[in-house]
């Protein structure tokens, strides 16, 4: 039997004895005033009781008490225990993880919505000069970079920023943001000195090796153009040989240039100058014509906007992909240039009626050396460097290619500059 049964069952039966008992003295209402009153005071009391117990805490044993009290003391004390028990286990496992955390090699900073600091970890104190009274400052206002300041706003976090370290400028940070939870940000800063310092090396390393292999090809291709002034073709083994050595030269002559032109775009600051497209692009398609003869490039300016950027870099892109075009297209076809402007954009169309790419090959040939293997192309000169140095110059101008294409058809190679980089002709 329950005990709120038992309780009820004993209150019963004290009333009936009450009734009985009421019956014989005629003392009925007496008696069931001194029962209720009793009841009441045994209660009141055992509330009493009970309140200060909790006011105390509740830790230690509960009072001697019997009935519907005892029950009550003890499933409050029961829960109590499996809260103390549960917020004990959720301390450790805090614990473990600030532990852990405490441990990480990269910095990592909880943020709020109003980009305070939550949370900061032993790394990011000793490369982000973070200080444990920091807790609560903005974060914009310990570190001061304008480029993290920007990254910070932007709320644009799926690629990291690299910075300097605020309290040592030798070391380079990667600087990711993660949104997680109710607005809460973790902040990573990883030491990438050694990868960059690497990439650095690579970059010298690929520019100094082309410099210096300029030379030595500029004077082994003067010495086979002299051989072959001299060379009176008695010989067709040395008249070949002589012509295969100087194709070779120029090959190896369009490699080292585009090297180090990709190594120039990789390491030189931005330049920031009006470009006037309308113009370039009818020169690039005049010096084209005077090589191809006329007919073949069509070029239409629906737009006189001018460009902010560097002239140099986007010849190369402009000549680099209208080459593409034209090399890889049947000699009696067209090949479109568009210049336009659209509310995305100002868009630069290159359009063949080439052989086209297929889908596989589309995501992979802006990668360096990367040439599609066809029997048409095995035979067209090419050093798989050319729309890396697009992609690259591309990127220097906040700009997109996109490229569509469908085998047997042709491709349109698209450049797409965002209308911030935009300036009106007067
Ligand atoms: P390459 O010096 O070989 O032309 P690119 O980097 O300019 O190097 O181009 C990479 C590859 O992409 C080329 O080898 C070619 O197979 C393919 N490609 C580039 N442009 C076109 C095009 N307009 N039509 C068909 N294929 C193209």
């Amino acid at each position: 039997m329950a005990i709120w049964q038992r309780e009820i069952i004993t209150f019963l039966l004290l009333f009936l004895v009450v009734c009985v008992v009421g019956l014989f003295t005629k003392l009925f209402l007496p008696l069931l005033f001194a029962l209720t009153f009793f009841s009441l005071c045994r209660h009141l009391y055992q509330i009493h009781r009970f309140e200060k117990w909790l006011r105390t805490g509740g830790q230690s044993d509960y009072p001697k008490t019997t009935g519907v009290w005892e029950e009550i003391y003890y499933h409050v004390y029961r829960i109590r225990k499996n809260n103390k028990r549960r917020k004990k286990k959720l301390s450790k496992m805090v614990d473990q993880f600030r532990q852990s955390t405490e441990a990480l090699p990269d910095a990592a900073v909880v943020l709020n919505a109003t980009d305070e600091i939550e949370w900061a970890n032993k790394a990011a104190r000793d490369v982000l000069g973070l200080k444990q009274s920091d807790k609560g400052q903005r974060i914009p206002n310990l570190i001061r970079f304008p480029e993290f300041i920007q990254y910070l706003k932007s709320k644009q976090y799926d690629e990291p920023v690299v910075l300097p370290s605020p309290i040592n400028n030798q070391i380079t940070l990667a600087v990711r943001i993660i949104n997680y939870g109710a607005g809460l940000r973790l902040l990573l800063a990883q030491d990438v000195t050694q990868l960059k310092q690497m990439e650095r090396m690579r970059k010298d390393f690929v520019a100094n090796v082309s410099h210096e292999l300029r030379t030595p090809l500029t004077v082994i291709k003067g010495y086979l153009e002299t051989f072959q002034d001299l060379d009176s073709g008695t010989s067709s083994l040395l008249t070949t040989s002589l012509k295969n050595m100087l194709g070779q030269t120029d090959r190896m002559q369009y490699l080292v240039d585009d090297l180090l032109l990709l190594a120039h775009l990789e390491t030189k600051s931005k330049m920031h100058e009006l470009v006037n497209i309308p113009a370039l692009l009818t020169q690039i398609c005049h010096e084209n014509e005077a090589i191809l003869g006329e007919g073949r490039i069509q070029l239409t300016l629906d737009s006189d906007a001018q460009l902010v950027g560097e002239e140099h870099e986007l010849r190369s892109a402009f000549t680099n992909l209208l080459g593409n075009a034209l090399k890889y297209s049947p000699e009696n076809t067209p090949v479109q240039i568009h210049w336009h402007q659209t509310p995305d954009g100002l868009l630069l169309d290159i359009i063949d009626q080439g052989e086209g790419i297929s889908e596989a090959d589309v995501s992979r040939v802006t990668e360096r050396f990367y040439r599609v293997e066809t029997k048409r192309s095995k035979k067209i000169n090419g050093t798989g460097l050319g729309l890396a140095i697009v992609k690259h110059v591309l990127m220097r101008h906040d700009a997109q290619l996109i490229i569509r294409s469908e085998l047997g058809k042709g491709s349109c190679f698209q450049c797409v500059f965002p209308l911030k980089r935009l300036s009106v002709n007067d």
